[in-house]
């Protein structure tokens, strides 16, 4: 058990490991999202001036595949630790599905955008909402500034969001929990780094990640039958 006092400040890192559970699959493993697709050719800017078609065909498999996935007892777990600590729990997510909301988290930095919203590529208005599917055929849609509508997500090659929120929640805490990540998609591999030696690190999934040194305690299996009971508030 993981002992949390009245004056820790608790930071959530989860990875695509916590959505295992909910039917969703991750990067690397068995069933891998990328089977069909060569990442590369779908998940960057390149991707995207080359054959946008081809982008959005891939973003709307992905959000058909989720749109049907309920959050896991992981995700419940979580959203009941906001409802004890408030402002003291910061959770970050590499995820883009919706899972932590769907739980009932208010508070979710997604640092690699969110699959169930749309923006335009070229001018700088607001993100928004969107759960559409893409027909490959007709032409992509375009915002009122003759930009692209692209998805909202992180891909390799952009600077994630909320990087400065997430430094300061960071360079905040006193226990830090990376969840289901398999440590090696960057930045978020280093933030245990950052905090190792201040805060305790913790990690929970079934392998080990490739950063497991970094951390000082590591509970090892499915994240849906770690989290319910690995907190104790004090
Ligand atoms: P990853 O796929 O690289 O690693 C997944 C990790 O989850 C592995 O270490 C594995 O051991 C662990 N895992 C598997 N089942 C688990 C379970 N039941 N409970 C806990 N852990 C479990 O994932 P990553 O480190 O998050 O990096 C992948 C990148 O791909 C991220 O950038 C993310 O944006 C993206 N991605 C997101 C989703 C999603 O939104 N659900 C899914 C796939 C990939
Ligand atoms: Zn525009």
């Amino acid at each position: 058990m993981v002992a949390i006092g009245p004056a820790d400040r608790v930071f959530i890192l989860t990875g695509a490991g916590i959505s295992a559970e909910s039917g969703i699959p991750t990067f690397r493993g068995v069933n891998g999202l990328w089977r069909s697709y060569r990442i590369e050719e779908v998940a960057s800017p390149h991707a995207w001036r080359r054959d946008p078609r081809l982008v959005w065909e891939f973003y709307s498999m992905r959000r058909c595949a989720a749109s049907a996935a309920k959050p896991n007892r992981g995700h419940h777990a979580l959203a009941r630790m906001e409802e004890s600590l408030h402002d003291r729990l910061f959770l970050c997510t590499q995820n883009v599905d919706n899972l932590h909301e769907q739980a009932g988290s208010s508070r979710v930095v997604h640092m690699h955008g969110e699959l169930f919203k749309s923006r335009c590529d070229r001018c700088n208005s607001a993100p928004f909402e969107d759960s559409a599917t893409y027909d490959p055929q007709r032409a992509v849609p375009r915002c009122g500034c003759g930009g692209q509508i692209r998805p909202h997500i992180c891909w390799f090659g952009e600077v994630p969001y909320g990087l400065d929120r997430i430094a300061s929640a960071l360079d905040g805490c006193t226990v830090f929990v990376a969840i289901g990540t398999s440590g090696v998609v960057e930045p978020a591999a280093s933030f245990v780094a950052r905090v190792r030696g201040r805060a305790r690190t913790i990690y929970v999934g079934p392998e080990e990640p490739a950063n497991t040194l970094a951390f000082s305690e590591c509970h090892w299996g499915k994240a849906g039958d770690v989290l319910p009971n690995l907190f104790r508030f004090e």
